[in-house]
Parts: C-alpha cells; sequence; structure tokens
C-alpha cells in the first residue's frame, strides 16, 4: 500500500500556512489489511480510519458517484484498484486536490500548484456539482484565502449558480450547512463569504432575509454607504477585524433584517425594523439551528440595538428595562457581547470606521451600577417573593437616575 498527504495539508503547506490537521489517502489497500495493521474505523459504511498512535484521518482510496438527492444520495467504490488520480478527481477544488508522498514528491494532476500561483479557486471537474455543500465550501476558502488574493474561477462560479438555482441546496442538512457557515463566520473576511454566495445566487436560497437588504437605501446622514446589504457587509467586517466571537458575528449578520421589510415608499426610513425583522432573525436562527447562544444574542441586538446607540439619551427606566431584558445580574457575558455588537453596527459604515463609541463604557458601568445593588438591606427590612422583587428595582432605578446624572455632569 501507499499513503499520501492529501488536501488542506499539502495545500497549506506549498501556501507557507501553518498545517493544523493532516488527512492521508491510502492506495492499493483492504479494510481487512488496515484493521490487521491496528487502524480504528471511523464509521460503519466509510472506508475512513484513524491512526492507532496520532489518530489522524486515514481515507481508502475511493470513487463516488451521485443516487439522488442531498448527501445520503451517494455512493462510493472503494478498493485496491482505485488510482490516487481517481480519488482526487472527486475533490471539490483543484488546490485541495494534490497528494504528496513521504519524499515530499507531488502528484497533481489537475494543476492544483498553477491555481495556487495564480490565486484562482476552480473546481475539479464537472461532478462538483453533485454535493451542493461545495457551493459553501468554495466561498469559505474563498473567505479564508481573499487576504491572498484569491479569487473564484468565472466557470466554477457558473457552476455554483447552476446549483443554486436547481434546488439542490435545499436538500442540505442544517448541521452540514451550519458547520461550514459558522467556520466561514470565523474566518478574517467573512463578508467574502456572504458576497460569493451572494455572487452565485446561494444567499438568495439560503438566506433570502440577507439577500433582501441589498439594494434597500437607508438615511445618507447615519449610513454613508447607504445601502442596507453592504451596511451588514461593513458590520461583519468589523466583527472580523475585532476578533468578536461567532455568538456576536452571527449577531452582526442579522441585526438589521427587518429593512429588508420596509415598504418601498417609507425609504430610507425604516420605522421600527428592529421588532419586525425579529420573526425572520427567528426563521433563519431556526432554519440553520444555529447553538442557542447564537440565536439569543441574534434576537436580542436585533431588537436592541437602537437602544444601544441612544444609550446616553435613554431615561433610567428605559435603560432598567434593557438591563432586565438581558438578565444582566445572571448573564454579564450576554451583555458584554449585545454592547460590541452595537460597536460593530455603528462602525460597519462607510468612512465611520474608526469613529469612538462612547455607548460601550456607558452600558458596561449602567450594568455594573444595577447590578451592585444590594438585595441583604431589602431582605433585612422584611422584603419578600414580588414585593422584594419591586423594591429591587425601584434601588436600581434610583441608582441609575444617579448614575445617569453624573455621567451628564
Ligand atoms: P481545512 O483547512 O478547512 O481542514 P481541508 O481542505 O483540509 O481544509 P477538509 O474538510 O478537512 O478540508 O477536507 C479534506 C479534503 O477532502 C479537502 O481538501 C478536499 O480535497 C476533500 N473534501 C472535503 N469535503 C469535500 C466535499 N464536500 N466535496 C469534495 N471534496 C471534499
Ligand atoms: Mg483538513
Amino acid at each position: 500500500m501507499q499513503i499520501y498527504k492529501v488536501g488542506g495539508a499539502v495545500r497549506d503547506r506549498l501556501l507557507g500556512k501553518p498545517v493544523t490537521d493532516i488527512d492521508w489517502v491510502v492506495v492499493g489497500a483492504t479494510t481487512e489489511e488496515m484493521l490487521a495493521k491496528g487502524y480504528r474505523p471511523v464509521g460503519a459504511d466509510f472506508p475512513v480510519f484513524l491512526h492507532p498512535k496520532s489518530g489522524e484521518e486515514y481515507a481508502l482510496a475511493r470513487t463516488e458517484r451521485k443516487s439522488g438527492r442531498g448527501y445520503g444520495g451517494f455512493t462510493f467504490h472503494a478498493s485496491p484498484e482505485v488510482t490516487l488520480e481517481e480519488d482526487l478527481i472527486r475533490r471539490d477544488l483543484t488546490i485541495n486536490a494534490m497528494a504528496e508522498d513521504d519524499q515530499q514528491n507531488l502528484t497533481d494532476p489537475y494543476h492544483g500548484q498553477r491555481d495556487l500561483e495564480e490565486r484562482i479557486l476552480r473546481h475539479v471537474s464537472p461532478a462538483f456539482a453533485e454535493d451542493p455543500l461545495r457551493v459553501l465550501r468554495v466561498a469559505r476558502f474563498a473567505a479564508r484565502y481573499a487576504e491572498l488574493g484569491f479569487k473564484v474561477a468565472p466557470e466554477t462560479l457558473e457552476l455554483m449558480r447552476q446549483l443554486s438555482e436547481s434546488g439542490e441546496l435545499e436538500a442540505l442538512t442544517a448541521e452540514r450547512s451550519w458547520k461550514e457557515i459558522s467556520r466561514a463566520l470565523m474566518e478574517d473576511q467573512p463578508q467574502v463569504f456572504i458576497q460569493v454566495l451572494r455572487d452565485c445566487g446561494a444567499l438568495k436560497v439560503l438566506m433570502p432575509e440577507v439577500d433582501a437588504l441589498f439594494g434597500v437605501p437607508q438615511p445618507e446622514a447615519h449610513h454613508p454607504e447607504i445601502d442596507s446589504g453592504i451596511h451588514t457587509l461593513s458590520v461583519l467586517e468589523q466583527s472580523a477585524l475585532h476578533k468578536q466571537p461567532l455568538t456576536v458575528r452571527w449577531a452582526c449578520l442579522l441585526h438589521d433584517l427587518g429593512k429588508g421589510l420596509t415598504p418601498e415608499a417609507e425609504w430610507p426610513r425604516h420605522i421600527a425594523h428592529e421588532h419586525k425583522g425579529l420573526t425572520l432573525i427567528k426563521a433563519v436562527n431556526e432554519r440553520f439551528k444555529a447553538p442557542k447562544d447564537c440565536q439569543e444574542l441574534a434576537l436580542l441586538v436585533g431588537q436592541y440595538h437602537t437602544h444601544g446607540h441612544r444609550a446616553l439619551e435613554l431615561k433610567a427606566s428605559t435603560l432598567l428595562e434593557l438591563l432586565q431584558s438581558f438578565d444582566v445580574y445572571r448573564r454579564p457575558q450576554r451583555f458584554e457581547e449585545f454592547i460590541v455588537a452595537c460597536e460593530m453596527d455603528a462602525r460597519g459604515r462607510k468612512g465611520l470606521e474608526q469613529r469612538s463609541y462612547p455607548q460601550a463604557d456607558y452600558l458596561r458601568g449602567a450594568a455594573n451600577v444595577a447590578r451592585g445593588v444590594a438585595v441583604q438591606p431589602l431582605l433585612e427590612k422584611g422584603f419578600k417573593g414580588l414585593e422584594l422583587g419591586e423594591a429591587l428595582k425601584r434601588e436600581r432605578l434610583k441608582a441609575l437616575k444617579a448614575y445617569k446624572e453624573s455621567a451628564a455632569s
């Protein structure tokens, strides 16, 4: 049997990027031989094994054929006769379809090295169209390597467009899609992921609510970039520049969905878009079964981001309601994520990227003040149950009024 390094490990070594996980392909072996050498099978129906010591993935060379809709609709054929070239041709991109032996001799039948040099993301063969997940993968690689100047080849984008129009994207499971989306959002330029999905028509299928923002104007005084879609991309870009966690990036992507619902006659104003957007945010959350913390933050940021921007003008009672809605007493982290999401929203505007955002510290201070109100003295006064809750609220309101006055002076 011959063993080769494949996929990302080869690609990233040639790019001079750090290699984190290594995938291997094994040519000329049977399952029985692998088991005899101590490799552990990964699943019952896939010819993939884990190395007995390193735990890295070793896959038998295989060919694949599509036999139905979606990912379940794949049949594969693994046998000692399958060649390295046959295994490589089923892969998504030419830059991912190179193999290397232990002497670093490259096998590159589909010119991945040339495409690496020319900074092109190009599909290996027409079989690309057999797995719609590849649309998301290509968009994710475009985001990851945008900084190096990589672009999607026009003919690959065309295939992605056909896949998007064919209805195949709908066959993806929420789990597979979310894995790609969440990884893409954590790249350095997640806005490129969304842009590429939009360019090939996939955004309209996957997240029509985000797609609908493009072409919708906002008032120039607050939004020099005008277009709501462009604004959303900029907010996402800011969230990556500021190394925000996934929860914040997800909330940034979805915060303005309500603007897509504004009747044209009301443009460029978007009255109550925060509230109108909530059903849309909920729909996107559920479509991809986003983790609970992502779902929650997206809804809260959607509902309250304008409160964030107007923090310094809010009445003490409104400020208190905001803090209560976030349950800042038990969930301090979530409120902090809300604050930074608002800041990203404020900076994701043309020419305003460097603006200061005093609202952030003001809100942090308000949360501290509300949290600082002690329960013990109220208990000692004999308050219980609902009355205790009311008394606590009154004390917090008093403290917030004082805070607001001191901040104003
Ligand atoms: P990463 O750095 O994100 O791990 P990778 O290229 O190693 O990038 P993996 O998901 O680890 O990506 O997959 C390893 C290899 O398997 C890829 O390089 C590619 O050749 C192939 N591959 C993975 N998923 C697909 C797919 N859906 N369709 C075609 N080929 C795929
Ligand atoms: Mg990998």
